[in-house]
């Protein structure tokens, strides 16, 4: 991709308002003239926003430090009365929330130069719209959390459906998983047909395992539901490639979420409502975030430069809980990370695919990465090149998954007991919300629906205190930094320091 039609992609990613962080990736990279190409030619082109994107160019090789760099935060030209850490799901709703409901000024924050946090998504060069950070897909049962989130973007119905990859003596196979009637089929027992059988095909594949309730642990848990052969074709090896853990080591809990059918239905979820956004997750956040009240700020990570924010009346944090009470020196949280590895395929037609399905579980230790996905399936996009993305689990990394066992749990309840006494404050209060925040696994509609509630707590509780005057922050080049760039960059980052 060149540099141009980078900055271009960007620039469509963001919402109005937004201050577009570009970070640049080379020494030729940060000529501004670059830049101001890409802008003036989307502009030329009538593609370019109405609004006027900020643009920063940063002579720094590591931009992530590079606004706080060249600015100071200090009193008195924008008021903010909330400032919210991560542009996430958690984040963008209440930023919306806040706005919306209470005409309060938000300041939205992301060390990330994007919006989205982990559904962030994009259209990459051939043409198919991708999940940098995994697969995404929207279920829910609860009718509030869709109504909500509805009114943003639009959304088309999608079920999803996965495939494992089981290697048997006649070579692999791709079955549906969560087990369900077709899986037993294929792998098992073609005569296996009713409910019935099922039962009786589960009772006898459990017949020698003894455990009962309540489980020690996932090995338990699984073995005693599914029996030896399933537990070791589709759950221990894969347990152990994502958690790096057997599931003798992992709470019950853990898979014993993992459903088991007794009939043919093939889909991943059962809930009512599976959707995909027709535009991306991307677009839903701006417009969750497209508000004249709501500030984003990308490229700045809150821990680092914390003091700039101090005298922000509220604070939402949505970022790790260990991370903000780093100081305290306490044991680390456990998280699980991932990589992702791109393969790129040509076909021979656009709607052609290389998978037979968006998703291939692989739960054998074959190959090391647990699964593949094929971006373009989803929604069925047409393109001529596939590229499909191999997920490695592992220990470094982004803090994707929290490891939920006993030491985890203590470790957190100790977290809990800080951010409680923050939280309680009365000025220069932190709240603390979401996957990471709560050191808790939520789905899409589970962080959503966390928010809203919070949210109604919140405005009950609070609104009388934000009433009060707040104290007022900006953005200030110090004269220091001005060594080095030209007139023009200054005036650009003058207008960067235009937050209000
Ligand atoms: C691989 C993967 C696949 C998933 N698939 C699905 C799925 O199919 N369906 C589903 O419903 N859910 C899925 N989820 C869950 C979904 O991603 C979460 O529900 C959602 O991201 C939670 O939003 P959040 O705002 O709490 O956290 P995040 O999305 O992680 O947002 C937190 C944000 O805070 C920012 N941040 C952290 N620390 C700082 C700091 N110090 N300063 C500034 N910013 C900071 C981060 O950069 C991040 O952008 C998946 C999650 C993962 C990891």
């Amino acid at each position: 991709m060149d540099i141009n039609e980078g900055v271009r992609n960007t620039i469509r990613s963001l919402p109005p308002r937004i201050h577009l962080c570009y970070q640049p990736r080379s020494q030729t990279d940060i000529q501004r003239g670059q830049v101001v190409g890409a802008l003036s030619s989307l502009k030329r082109f009538g593609q370019g926003p109405s609004w006027s994107p900020v643009v920063t160019v940063s002579r720094s090789a590591s931009f992530k430090n590079a606004l706080v760099q060249d600015y100071h935060i200090t009193s008195h030209t924008m008021s903010v009365d909330v400032c919210i850490v991560g542009a996430g799901l958690s984040g963008a709703v209440i930023a919306n929330r806040y706005a919306n409901e209470t005409n309060k000024k938000v300041l939205v924050l992301d060390s990330r130069d994007h919006i989205g946090g982990n559904c962030y998504d994009y259209v990459n060069k051939y043409g198919v719209r991708m999940n940098k950070y995994g697969a995404h897909l929207f279920h829910t049962k609860r009718r509030d959390v869709w109504d909500f989130i509805s009114q943003f973007g639009t959304w088309e119905p999608w079920e999803h459906r996965t495939l494992a990859k089981v290697y048997t003596a006649d070579g692999p196979k791709h079955v549906p998983i969560p087990i369900c009637i077709p899986t037993v089929q294929q792998l098992y027992d073609p005569d296996v047909k009713t409910e019935q059988d099922m039962l009786e095909f589960f009772k006898n594949e459990t017949k020698d395992i003894n455990f009962t309730k309540p489980y020690k642990n996932s090995e338990e848990s699984t073995l005693a539901r599914f029996g030896r052969r399933i537990y070791e074709s589709f759950f221990r090896d894969y347990t152990i490639k994502q958690w790096d853990k057997s599931p003798e080591r992992l709470d019950a809990s853990v898979l014993e979420r993992i459903p088991l059918r007794l009939n043919y239905d093939d889909r991943y979820f059962t809930d009512e409502i599976q959707m995909l956004p027709s535009s991306g997750y991307t677009s839903i956040f701006e417009d969750l975030l497209d508000h004249s009240h709501i500030q984003v700020l990308l490229g700045v990570d809150y821990l680092k430069h914390k003091e700039c924010f101090k005298n922000i009346q509220t604070t939402i944090f949505t970022g790790p809980i260990d991370g903000y009470f780093a100081d305290y020196n306490y044991k680390k949280l456990e998280y699980r990370s991932l990589n992702f590895k791109e393969e790129n395929v040509e076909l021979e037609r656009d709607d052609d695919y290389v998978l037979p399905a968006s998703v291939v579980n692989e739960p054998s230790m074959k190959v090391k990465y647990t699964r593949t996905v094929e971006y373009k399936h989803f929604l069925q996009q047409k393109a001529y090149t596939s590229t499909l993305v191999r997920e490695y689990s592992s220990s470094e990394g982004d803090p994707y998954y929290p490891v939920p066992n006993d030491e985890n749990r203590g470790t957190y309840k100790a977290f809990q007991e800080l951010a409680e006494t923050e939280t309680a404050r009365e000025r220069r209060r932190v709240c603390f919300l979401g996957r990471l925040a709560n050191y808790k696994y939520m789905n899409m509609d589970q962080a959503i629906g966390n928010a809203l509630d919070h949210w109604e707590d919140w405005k009950r509780d609070w609104l009388q205190v934000c009433d009060s005057p707040v104290p007022q922050t900006v953005l200030h080049r110090p004269q220091q930094h001005h060594n080095g760039f030209t007139q023009n960059h200054i005036d650009d980052v003058r207008e960067v320091g235009k937050v209000a």
